[in-house]
């Protein structure tokens, strides 16, 4: 299996680590160990349905499924719960595996629940030889007005009653096509009166006349969830089931379907709670509402809470591993606050992305008694923690852009950059003053003009200090880029509750700066690399819209969390 940790730090809890908090699934494959109670070995899936691209919500899904697996030298499949073929599609199978592999895990076998519809049809037919299913004529609407409710019983359907041969031959010919969709179903025969409804003769088998992505026109018929999950998870030896709570409820049936028919194997299930993040949704089928829609520019649009947005974004897969390590794994339905995941992120960052200068909001900077003309290279580290990764050289020259909130023509207190009068450093440079300004015609400082000390790289002989540095790139060596800044795509902490989500979106979660300034090294910058532009926060090339020599940079994240601080504020 590919080890997920190459670029993960000791510093973080990869949910891998050793020292990563323990958690009561793990306590529970480690009891079923020492008991021999699954068997000696651990085999767990992550069972997607490919309706959708993924979010952050399976990725948590993933890691536990595959780091328990890992952890224990186990195995884990990827299973396609391809059961539903109307909403499913083969561009989503293939973004799932991606998303599974960028991840940094590997699947021991990839399957599929279609690979078992003949042997789930051959499991079907054997609960009918046994006296567990019937066919029935009910609607779907009948069906749900039979069911009772959590105080009341169900009522049995005629159909109940129905021989053994009949059921096999309405069976057979529902398979065979003879009837149109929601003219039939099969149903397990448990206990119309059983306090759990699901219990209450669940529907096992629908007819659905449509072509699947992976099986086309073979079949008419296709399996319940209940129905498939328990006995793929049997069929591929699967030893621990781990699934979100909702499921909890659905475990009686589960294990029913494993009692009554003659299965390779006896998987457990064990529910957790679901991810939930503030400020997002986390349901394919919601996103997929704000794509159809156009809300945003796709699955992989980088303020989307999927995991190709996120990739494309430029979050590090570490980082997200090392969230979901963080977050831990109970019963407990929480909401998590959006900064979690972007302190893991930045966490990352902090480690592996090389730093670079660029200016935003250029503000031109004159340096009056630099000579015309001259340029020279300044050596600029690259990290300032990890020497190995080495320097750069960065040219200065006489005319140079500053970030426009680094001046304030009259400093406010606590403001210690640039101000008429005042000395910073240039960071990697020299010390300069503003000595004067320049003005358009609205009365807007459009230029500075400055002086520099020549003895002050890298401190000045009579050793005064400056309290300011600030970065800087030099305007005829600079490089021009858009650079995309992100808010939050939603304004509700919680929009999965609000009644209409989409009224919920932040009008404001994109903003593209179009006259940045950035240091030339990063015209070359390769899409999809991570850099800290100094100051200002962590970028990414953006993979779909740069091209060779002229990058589109997109903002990771901030470099603190500046955002809490300011919705206090608007709240307020
Ligand atoms: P969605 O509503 O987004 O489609 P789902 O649960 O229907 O979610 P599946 O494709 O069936 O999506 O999910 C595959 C696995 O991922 C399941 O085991 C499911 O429990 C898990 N999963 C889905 N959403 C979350 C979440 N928010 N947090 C944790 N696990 C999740
Ligand atoms: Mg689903």
């Amino acid at each position: 299996m590919r080890h997920p940790r190459t670029a993960a730090t000791p510093t973080m809890t990869d949910p891998q680590a050793p020292d990563a908090p323990s958690h009561f699934i793990r306590e529970i494959i480690r009891s079923d160990i020492q008991t021999n109670k699954q068997g000696a070995g651990v085999y767990t899936r992550f069972p997607p349905e490919p309706n959708g691209y993924l979010h952050v919500g399976h990725a948590k899904a993933i890691c536990l499924n595959f780091g328990i697996a890992q952890e224990f030298g186990g195995r884990c499949n990827l299973r396609f719960d391809d059961t539903n073929p109307e909403q499913e599609d083969a561009e989503y199978v293939e973004a799932i595996k991606r998303d599974v592999h960028w991840l940094g895990y590997e699947w021991t076998e990839l399957r599929h629940a279609s690979d078992y519809f003949e042997q789930l049809y051959q499991y079907a037919v054997t609960l009918i030889e046994n006296g567990k299913a019937y066919v029935d004529d009910l609607s779907a609407e009948e069906i749900r007005a039979h069911r009772g409710t959590l105080t009341q019983p169900g009522r049995e359907s005629a159909a109940r009653q129905r021989s053994r041969e009949e059921n096999l031959d309405l069976f057979a010919r529902m398979r065979a096509g003879e009837f149109r969709d929601g003219e039939k179903v099969l149903r397990a025969k448990i206990d119309m009166a059983s306090p759990n409804i699901n219990l209450r003769d669940p529907v096992l088998y629908r007819i659905k006349h449509a072509t699947h992505q992976n099986t086309g026109d073979a079949w008419c018929i296709y399996p319940m969830y209940d129905f498939t999950m328990s006995l793929s998870d049997a069929i591929e030896g699967v030893t621990h089931s781990l699934c979100t709570l909702e499921f909890e409820d659905h475990r009686p049936l589960y294990d029913w379907l494993l009692d009554e028919l003659p299965v390779p194997s006896r998987p457990r299930q064990i529910e957790f709670s679901r991810l939930n993040l503030g400020y997002t949704i986390t349901s394919k089928r919601k996103l997929n509402q704000l794509v159809q829609e156009g809300h945003t520019g796709g699955w992989d649009d980088p303020r989307m809470p999927t995991i190709s947005g996120m990739r494309r974004r430029g979050y590090p897969p570490e980082a997200l591993r090392d969230f979901c390590g963080r977050i831990g794994i109970t019963k407990n339905e929480a909401q998590i606050d959006f900064e979690v995941l972007e302190n893991s992120v930045r966490e990352a960052l902090n480690q592996s992305a090389e730093r670079r200068l660029a200016v935003l909001d250029p503000l031109r900077v004159v340096i009056e008694n630099y000579p015309e003309g001259q340029t020279e290279q300044c050596t600029a580290a690259n990290h300032p923690f990890r020497e190995e990764l080495g320097s750069r050289q960065v040219p200065f020259s006489r005319v140079l852009y500053i970030e426009r909130e680094d001046f304030m023509e009259t400093p406010a207190k606590k403001f210690f950059r640039l101000a008429p009068g005042r000395e910073v450093r240039l960071r990697f440079a020299y010390y300069i003053t503003c000595t004067d300004t320049v003005r358009d015609e609205h009365g807007e400082i459009v230029e500075l003009r400055c002086s520099y000390d020549p003895q002050s790289l890298g401190g000045t002989p009579d050793g005064r200090k400056v309290k300011g540095t600030i970065h800087w790139v030099s305007a005829e060596h600079a490089a021009t880029a858009n650079v995309r800044l992100f808010d939050r795509l939603f304004l509700s902490a919680n929009p999965a509750a609000e009644q209409d989500y989409v009224e919920h979106l932040n009008p404001e979660s994109l903003q593209v700066l179009r006259e940045c300034r950035l240091e030339p090294a990063l015209l070359d910058a390769p899409p999809g690399a991570r850099y800290q532009f100094e100051r200002q926060g962590y970028f990414s090339v953006d993979t779909a819209d740069s091209a060779p020599g002229a990058p589109v940079f997109n903002r990771i994240v901030t470099l603190r969390d500046s955002w809490a601080k300011a919705s206090a504020r608007q709240r307020a």
